[in-house]
């Protein structure tokens, strides 16, 4: 059961805070901790109890009292790594975790390395690769979404998944070897066609996968969207109004919002990285300039581009600019400060631009509540019922998805070629290999090693 030494690391932030946890894991975390843990009579031995429990002590150094601490013990296989484990809950400070860790580590361990008890986890075979990843996507979960989707992929509804592909393609790589092999007993008279309908299931059932994939960016990262328009149209205001909160600086002196701003903002479920830019216009003031080719670049940067209009003054120069500017990505068209007299129509806009206009006052907070229904319908795919799909949210996964629908493509056309059946088991046996790259099945020791060091310590 044990791979590898004892190791430990802080689990938790390195900041002062409350409570501070270190990890030992391995095949002598238990002699580690009856090495540097006193009860307070000075007769307990943590390593004679019973598993999942937790200690009341002291971790000390030689004769020298560190800290009082609650000790939990947990035998392999049943924890984290799968392997004898121990965490010591001290006081969250960084110098006497710093101090325990140095003494667990002259007691018998070593250093852990970034992701090492997670590696431990899928390489003890508790976890697949894919529930693996995931651990980190719940840490870095940044909504509702995010967090529901990782935590369904932590309890391993990708792996399913993915297990139940493998192993139709696998029982038809088998049917196809054994025919070659036993002609006599199997015959592969009509089988091109039967295969073809199978090979028809796995495909549609990859595609859904990968169709995923773009909205479990979109609803785990947000989208990156900036908001663009002339000076005074109402961009600080808009930005303030969705934020709540007097971030960006509103003014009335024209290109005072020089730089980008960033703010990231939930609305209705989504995420919106928003940049607020300087406004897309000519000017010969050259700290404005530098904010106005950022404005432009954003522009490029961004999946979705609101373009605020001031509606009481009529449509200008720069207006027409940067309609003509944007009009071929997604825009969202507002026009602004509807509490006053409008000049400018919906119609006006739509002559240059195809998409939707809603008007709004930034300063009343009036018609802002409908943006979000707006860009749900331009992002979210309709298809996908976003409640109970597994979502793909990690590119490696999304590419391997990928790399399998062109090896299922290529036996369907070896299929309609009629081309010897020892063909269709090779690209069979490459989407099978490529969707066990997912759940680490078929991956390499190189890339698994690249996938845990981006892990956290302790983690
Ligand atoms: P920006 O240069 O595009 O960032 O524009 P600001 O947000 O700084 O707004 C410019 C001016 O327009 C300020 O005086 C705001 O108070 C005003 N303003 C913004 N939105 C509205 C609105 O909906 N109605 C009215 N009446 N004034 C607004």
């Amino acid at each position: 059961m044990f791979q590898n030494d004892t190791i430990a690391a802080i689990a938790t932030g390195m900041t002062n805070s409350g409570i501070g946890i270190i990890r030992i894991s391995g095949e002598g975390a238990f002699d580690v901790i009856d090495r540097i843990y006193q009860s307070k009579k000075g007769k307990k031995v943590l390593s004679e109890q019973p598993s999942h429990t937790v200690h009341y002590g002291m971790i000390v150094d030689g004769d020298h009292i560190i800290d009082e601490v609650l000790v939990l013990m947990m035998k392999g296989p049943n924890s984290y790594t799968a392997e004898d484990t121990v965490e010591i809950d001290t006081h969250g400070g960084s110098y006497v975790m710093q101090r325990i860790l140095d003494t667990v580590i002259k007691n018998g361990a070593r250093l852990a390395q970034p992701g090492e008890f997670t590696k431990r986890a899928f390489l003890n075979g508790r976890i697949d690769l894919s529930q693996a990843e995931s651990v980190m996507d719940v840490i870095s979960a940044k909504n509702e979404f995010a967090l529901s989707n990782s935590v369904n992929h932590l309890q391993g509804a990708l792996y399913e998944k993915i297990k139940n592909l493998r192993e139709m393609i696998l029982h038809e790589t088998a049917f196809i070897e054994s025919a070659l092999d036993d002609p006599e007993h199997y015959s592969l008279d009509s089988y091109p066609q039967q295969l073809s309908l199978i090979v028809d299931k796995l495909i549609n059932n990859t595609q859904k996968l990968i169709k995923t994939a773009a909205n479990g960016k979109i609803l785990s990262e947000g989208i990156t969207t900036v908001i663009v328009g002339k000076p005074n149209a109402g961009k600080s205001s808009l930005l303030n109004a969705l934020i709540g909160e007097e971030k960006a600086i509103v003014t009335d002196i024209a290109g005072t919002t020089r730089d980008v701003l960033e703010q990231q903002l939930r609305l209705d479920g989504l995420i919106l990285n928003l940049i607020d830019t300087a406004g897309i216009r000519q000017t010969v003031d050259t700290v404005e300039k530098i904010g106005v080719d950022r404005a432009i670049a954003s522009v490029d940067k961004a999946d979705l581009i609101i373009f605020l209009v001031d509606g009481s003054i009529p449509l200008e120069e720069e207006d027409i600019k940067i309609l003509e500017y944007i009009k071929d990505k997604k825009v969202i068209c507002i026009l602004n400060k509807s509490d006053l007299d409008f000049v400018v129509s919906k119609e006006d806009i739509l002559k240059y631009l195809d998409a939707p206009v809603i008007s709004i006052s930034a300063k009343k907070q009036e018609g802002i509540d409908s943006l979000s229904s707006y860009i749900k319908d331009m992002f979210i795919r309709k298809e996908i019922d976003y409640n109970d799909e597994v979502f793909i949210t990690n590119a490696r996964h999304e590419q391997a998805l990928r790399d399998t629908l062109s090896s299922l493509e290529l036996v369907k056309s070896s299929i309609e070629q009629n081309m010897p059946e020892d063909f269709f088991s090779i690209d069979l046996m490459n989407a099978y290999d490529s969707l066990g790259n997912i759940i680490g099945e078929s991956t390499s020791e190189d890339l698994v090693d690249e996938i845990f060091s981006k892990f956290c310590m302790g983690k």
